[in-house]
């Protein structure tokens, strides 16, 4: 399997060279040059199998041919140290919980994988690989966690200044080690343009070796699509269906950067059986108003109670165009996007929790107003669960009265840490910082 930019101005890459440089050298972002379909197979017994059993079929057929295959297979077996329930909402709708990983988010699924995946590229005679991640919230943590203590490898976790909550920073800042925070006076967005400068900067590239772990990594964009196939197993599982009657599944995502959706249209590719996708905004809203207007335009993000989602220029949105072949008619007809205030959520969360007990998080809320508003009768929902609540115990206190003990979010006990230092977004005080850490 070879990797292309969607820029199409870079030669194709190895999976090698696509997941430690991060970035093509024109600025784009790598896809598959193909996305193989599944065998038909895989979907007799598919509602018998474990996430694990599932990811590695799914894995194999993408990347069979680049990892030796008992490699891939721990490679996966180690990145699924947790499992990923559905639960049962409504009649016609059930929530995938992503969140029963480390660090309580989706991102540990691609943060996990995409840290064995590097740490089978890294030879013990190479130079240091520095890993940069820009953070809205989780993020962070999870490639944090991910990477920590891996020889070899350096993280630089990069922060807006505000947004982020105690219980999120907290989890990448107390590591130490090979872990080092940054603090950006700015917001995601810029947080995110300065990785992204920092990668087609050439003179940086030579002192030093550095890869992205956010999602234009590409080996954090296709374990996400393992999941999906795993919901729809489970979904098989828990209504006593089969494939025959499994014509009418609707998945709704929760997006920020859009890297959730475009593995869940990945999966679809490749096969999955469903037949439409909900994409949820809160109102940071420039995808869902290309979906509606057909014009792109980014904005600078505000602050919401779904923080992970302040995202006001996703970067996969060119994965999706190149999907599509920048077709919007194409797009609209595989999905339907809404955004919601944060009002709207948190009387999604409130209702629920008054209803059933279930605490939804503010990102889960989001794309379960969305499917709640969209699924039409006969059809059965699917909706992304990407983060735990207990990481937002303050907001959960102001919507349902609730008190939560923040310890289980805390996944580490505080250590001896870096100082962390506070920059402005540009690439000049970003290279001091990396070229001076020792
Ligand atoms: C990152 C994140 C999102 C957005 O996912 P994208 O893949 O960036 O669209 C949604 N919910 C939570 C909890 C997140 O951490």
């Amino acid at each position: 399997m070879q990797f292309y930019s969607t820029n199409g101005l870079s030669p194709h890459a190895s999976l090698e060279e696509a997941v430690m440089t991060g970035l093509a050298p024109d600025g784009g972002l790598y896809m598959p040059e193909r996305i193989p379909v599944i065998p038909r197979a895989f979907f007799k017994n598919i509602s018998e199998m474990s996430v694990s059993d599932i990811a590695y079929i799914v894995a194999t057929t993408v990347l069979g041919d680049v990892i030796d295959a008992a490699e891939l297979k721990q490679i996966v077996f180690d990145t699924f140290s947790f499992d990923i329930p559905l639960r049962k909402i409504d009649n016609d709708i059930h929530a995938l919980e992503l969140f029963h990983g480390p660090t309580l988010a989706f991102k540990d699924v691609g943060a996990r994988f995409l840290a064995r995946i590097i740490s089978h590229f890294t030879h013990p005679s190479d130079k240091e690989v520095n890993v940069l991640v820009a953070t809205s919230g989780d993020s962070g943590g999870a490639v944090a966690a991910g990477f920590h203590r891996v020889p070899g490898v350096r993280v630089f976790v990069l922060y807006p200044e505000r947004g982020l909550t105690a219980v999120q920073r907290h989890q990448f800042i107390s590591l130490g080690d090979n872990v080092y925070p940054i603090e950006i006076m700015g917001n995601f967005d810029d947080c995110q343009r300065l990785v992204k400068v920092a990668f087609v900067d050439k003179g940086l590239r030579e002192d030093m070796r550095i890869t992205s772990a956010n999602s234009i990594n590409v080996c954090r964009l296709l374990p996400q699509t393992f999941y999906y196939f795993y919901g729809y197993s489970q979904l098989l599982r828990s209504e006593r269906m089969d494939r025959n009657d499994s014509g009418n599944i609707v998945i709704s995502v929760p997006c920020g950067n859009l890297g959730n959706l475009t593995a869940g249209l990945i999966a679809k590719r490749m096969g999955l059986p469903v037949s439409r996708f909900v994409v949820a905004n809160n109102i940071n809203n420039p995808f869902v108003r290309y979906l509606n207007e057909g014009i792109y335009a980014p904005a600078k993000p505000v602050r919401t109670i779904a923080c992970a989602m302040d995202v006001g220029n996703p970067s996969n949105f060119s994965r999706i165009l190149d999907l599509f072949d920048g077709d919007h008619e194409k797009i609209r007809q595989v999905m339907k996007g809404y955004s919601f205030t944060d009002k709207e959520i948190a009387e999604s969360m409130r209702e629920i929790y008054n209803r059933d007990g279930y605490i939804l998080d503010p990102h889960g809320s989001t794309a379960y107003r969305a499917l709640r508003k969209d699924l039409a009768p006969g059809e059965k929902g699917i909706f992304l669960a990407t983060a735990h609540p207990a990481k937002f115990p303050d907001i959960i206190r102001q919507i349902t009265g609730l008190t939560l003990n923040e310890n289980k979010a805390v996944c580490c006990e505080v250590r001896d840490h870096h100082l962390t230092p506070r920059i402005t977004p540009s690439l000049a005080a970003l290279k001091k910082i990396l070229l001076t850490t020792t």
